[in-house]
């Protein structure tokens, strides 16, 4: 007789970037995603899930091992003692898949660790900036793509060709074109590549799967084919317009006055890449839907979000507010006809892992710190007040890797109340998210007590990751060698 977990499936869909408020189920009042809309009406909403690091490294750690970012050895890379969801899984003879194109989720920094396969389409661009020990291949690839780098060829023929965007969307639904340009074209546009494989892949393998597929279309660049953004407008805009907002607000090419029509424009674009991504998403889940019918639980969600100058900040950079954290999450189970509900209680992104091992029976370790979702998905658990911990390294706002190069930030929150802390600037901040959900008021002078109750919280924290630190030091050097070695 079958085992009850060989007859199940685990889809995990990840969406760079996407904030929760820009979505229907969150209250957004522009029709971004209807096909992910319908798709979850026989599912669960968190209206309140939280990302436990504002970047993709800090996050997807926290996704893939139920761990917090700073803690046992850091992030970027993944250490060895770090165990993935992907190689527990695997242990227990799941075929694991994984797809993504985000430059910090490639092998170059373990993200790969147990997927039988992993369809890495940033590794070339992450083995062209080892300057060490290449092959012949390897020295010209690296060259051809130094050049094209430098003269940003694919960057000026998107925004200076009309229509290149529309022949870069049909490239992309090759495979094996996209598998040659790919490492060429700025991140965008890889939601035809992804929803083609992802789709072939399921087509063929039987259960048990667990199957990741990451879209990075949401992330900026900005520059979404002109029928998304006439879903919300009359009039596309131009190209000229497009390079002006994405250089100089995004990459702070140039110091400019936010207008609101400048916030607006952004916001359109943005919108119309969750739009275009949105398309995709319903070809898949209606694939999956065919395919799988039941004992296939789908958990849609993103890593963080994205702000668009609500405190001073473009894209996402070392802050931790709620237009970093605050993410899109949604659990759909086939084969069970539930109602549509939404859980209000707190959860975050480390609660994933432990979800899907629970799905599939497998014993949830006890170094994980996530707690699984299906109880409050069966409405079966009591409520309880978490406190969510968020965290990254960052130094004059820009995001780092490891203590070496940054300072801790750190955000913590309960129900009601949010701590930020800023160790660079010894900066901290104390919201009342009821009443203050946009975060404007800092009560940390005002409110004593609950700010002594969120310091003790960091204090025990923090100290965790220092005990830690020497042994991530020595472990990071041991992985940039192992890596070496690979590469040769
Ligand atoms: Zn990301």
């Amino acid at each position: 007789m079958k085992r009850e977990r060989d007859k199940k499936a685990v889809i995990l869909i990840t969406i760079d970037a996407l904030r929760a408020d820009h979505l229907g189920p969150y209250g957004y009042q522009l029709r971004t995603a209807p096909n992910l809309e319908k798709f979850v009406e026989k599912g669960t909403i968190f209206m309140n899930a939280v990302a436990n690091g504002p970047e993709s490294p800090t996050s997807f750690s926290s996704i893939f091992t139920s761990i917090l970012p700073l803690l046992d050895g850091g992030f970027s890379p993944l250490p060895r003692e770090k165990i993935t969801i992907a190689q527990i899984l695997n242990e227990y003879g799941i075929f694991t898949y994984g797809i993504h194109c985000n430059p910090n989720l490639g092998s170059f920094f373990n993200y790969d660790r147990g997927f039988n396969i992993f369809i890495d389409g940033e590794r070339f661009r992450t083995v062209s900036k080892i300057k060490e020990n290449k092959n012949l291949k390897q020295i010209t690839f690296s060259l051809i793509s130094t050049i094209i780098f430098n003269i940003k060829f694919f960057n000026k023929l998107m925004y200076r060709l009309k229509g290149f965007n529309k022949v870069k969307g049909w490239l992309r639904k090759i495979p094996l074109i996209t598998d040659i340009i790919l490492p060429f074209i700025p991140i965008a546009y890889n939601a035809p590549y992804v929803t083609n494989r992802v789709i072939s892949v399921l087509a063929k393998k039987k259960k048990p799967i667990f199957l990741w597929a990451h879209y990075m279309d949401v992330h900026n660049p900005y520059n979404p084919p002109t029928r998304n953004i006439l879903n919300f407008t009359k009039k596309d805009i131009s190209l000229n317009r497009k390079e002006y907002l994405n250089e100089n607000l995004l990459k702070k090419k140039k110091k400019i006055k936010i207008t609101p029509a400048i916030l607006d424009d952004l916001k359109l674009l943005y919108n119309g890449e969750i739009n275009y991504v949105d398309e995709y998403l319903g070809k898949l889940l209606e694939f999956i839907q065919v395919r799988f019918q039941n004992n296939c639980l789908i958990i849609i969600t993103s890593d963080h979000g994205e702000s668009f100058y609500e405190h001073g900040f473009f894209g996402h950079q070392a802050n931790l507010f709620e237009e970093l954290l605050h993410v899109p999450l949604f659990i759909v189970e086939l084969g069970k006809n539930i109602e549509l509900h939404k859980i209000q209680e707190n959860v975050q992104l480390l609660d994933i892992a432990p979800t899907i091992l629970n799905y599939f029976g497998i014993p949830i370790p006890d170094n994980f710190q996530g707690e699984s979702l299906l109880p409050l998905v069966d409405e079966n658990s009591s409520y309880r007040e978490r406190f969510i911990i968020s965290e990254c390294y960052q130094k004059n706002g820009i995001m780092k890797r490891n203590k070496d190069e940054g300072f801790i930030m750190i955000s913590i929150r309960s129900d009601e109340w949010k701590y930020i802390h800023d160790e660079e600037n010894n900066q901290e901040f104390l919201f009342n998210l009821k009443s203050d959900p946009k975060e404007q008021s800092n009560l940390i002078n005002k409110e004593l007590i609950k700010a002594n109750k969120f310091r003790e919280i960091r204090d025990e924290h923090v100290n965790k990751i220092s005990l830690v630190d020497e042994k991530s030091k020595i472990l990071r050097n041991i992985e940039t060698l192992d890596l070496k070695k690979s590469l040769k």
